[in-house]
């Protein structure tokens, strides 16, 4: 079923986020993640598609198999950056043959380890082109999301232009947004305003990712550009050696702000699970959308 639908049918909704391991890991590693996962209800569970990353491959087998195995609707990451509309049509067909009929289609990051990419001869160079070619391939037959940035995205100087672009992502057959990390609902709110003056009228979903150690959310600020509240910083300050305590902090923090969201109609919540089943499943419980020992 197109996640869209479920959207329609019952909200707020949870959704969650698990990535493929790493090829030096087994596959099977990620479906007790799943297991796990699979006790909160989920709506829909998405499976990243690693930014030039040989477990690439991964990502429609475990999607596939969340929902076959797991009786869980599956969205598949997509990025287009590097591709050639040929390796596209291919892994769309695969994606059909498996019954997945959701995607989250991107365009990826940049390489920027990679000299000789020359970003002008891409075959694809913005997410818009990706969603155009999927539903001028398979129309309605796929469910398709996209990436919104309430900060912006790190590569447009200016928000206005970036929800601009936004708007062609959307109006190419985009049915819903997720938004990257943010750690101030104020940002969301403004955004998510700003979206609907630019005629932005689908869902938009505010992705979430539990500060759980503070080196991790280092790396995904420099990566992504979200920022710091004060009140926030001061805690990844006081617990950067206190790894038990930072956590507990970081589970406090994300429930709190998920439960000021739903106090706000948002249409769902998105958590970044980084694959962390215990944490996400208090995260879950302490904001009401799954109660423990019910499935
Ligand atoms: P786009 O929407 O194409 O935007 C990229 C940049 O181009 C923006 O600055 C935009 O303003 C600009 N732009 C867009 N259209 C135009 C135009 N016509 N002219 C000029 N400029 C334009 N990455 C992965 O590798 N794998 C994943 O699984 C993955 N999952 C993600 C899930 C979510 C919810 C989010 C928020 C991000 C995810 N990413 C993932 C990261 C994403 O790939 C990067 O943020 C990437 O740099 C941008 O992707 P996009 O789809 O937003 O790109």
């Amino acid at each position: 079923m197109r996640i869209i639908e479920l959207y329609r049918q019952k909200a707020p909704l949870l959704s969650l986020e698990i990535f493929p391991p790493r090829m030096a890991y087994p596959l099977e590693s990620v479906f007790d993640t799943v297991q796990e996962l699979k006790r909160l209800n989920p709506a829909y569970i998405s499976v990243t598609y690693g930014a030039g990353g040989s477990n690439r491959e991964r990502t429609v087998e475990i999607a596939a198999r969340v929902k076959k195995e797991y009786g869980i609707e599956a969205q598949a990451h997509l990025t287009c950056i590097g591709h050639r509309q040929e390796d596209i049509k291919n892994i769309l067909a695969r994606l059909n043959r498996e019954g997945i009929c959701n995607i989250m289609a991107l365009r990826g990051d940049i390489p920027e380890d990679e000299p000789e990419f020359d970003f002008r001869r891409q075959e694809y160079h913005y997410a818009f082109e990706l969603i155009r070619d999927i539903r001028a391939a398979y129309g309605d037959s796929f469910g398709i999301a996209a990436a919104a940035h309430p900060e912006g995205h790190p590569e447009c100087p200016r928000l206005k232009d970036d929800i601009f672009h936004l708007k062609n992502k959307v109006d190419n057959g985009v049915d819903f947004l997720i938004t990257q990390l943010f750690f101030d609902n104020r940002i969301f709110f403004d955004f998510w305003e700003r979206c609907q003056a630019m005629g932005i009228n689908c869902p938009v979903i505010p992705g979430i990712m539990p500060v759980l150690n503070a080196g991790q959310i280092k790396r995904m600020i420099y990566l992504c550009g979200a920022s710091m509240p004060a009140g926030l910083l001061k805690l990844v300050d006081k617990y950067e050696k206190e790894p038990v305590d930072m956590e507990k902090a970081g589970i406090d923090y994300a429930s709190q702000q998920i439960k000021e969201l739903l106090e706000n109609a948002v249409a769902g919540v998105h958590l970044y699970s980084m694959n962390k089943p215990r944490q996400i499943s208090e995260i879950v419980y302490n904001i009401g959308l799954a109660s423990p020992g019910k499935y």
